[in-house]
């Protein structure tokens, strides 16, 4: 998955003012919220940066997240939910 990444991605300079880090690659968990039910969706590729941990979306998982809100495929596996009482 880290290969979908051009090489420049590796050296980008943090955007948080003053932050000296710049984003490496990583895997994050989204959870979104669709009408009113909860989509988790796991290995999903971001920039994150190393010294503040400012997390980027790139423009096209922005647009496969948005794809995947839509999707009517079922889900690949199903989570507990917890309620924080
Ligand atoms: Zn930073």
């Amino acid at each position: 998955m880290a290969d979908t990444y051009p090489e420049e991605a590796a050296s980008m300079k943090c955007t948080i003012v003053g932050c000296p880090g710049t984003y490496e690659p990583r895997e994050t968990v989204v959870v979104e919220r669709v009408q009113g039910q909860l989509m988790v969706i796991e290995h999903v590729p971001v920039e994150v940066c190393e010294v503040c941990g400012d997390v980027l979306f790139r423009p096209e998982t922005i647009r496969h997240l948005e794809a995947l809100r839509h999707t009517a495929i079922p889900p690949t596996r199903t989570v507990p939910l917890y309620e924080y009482v």
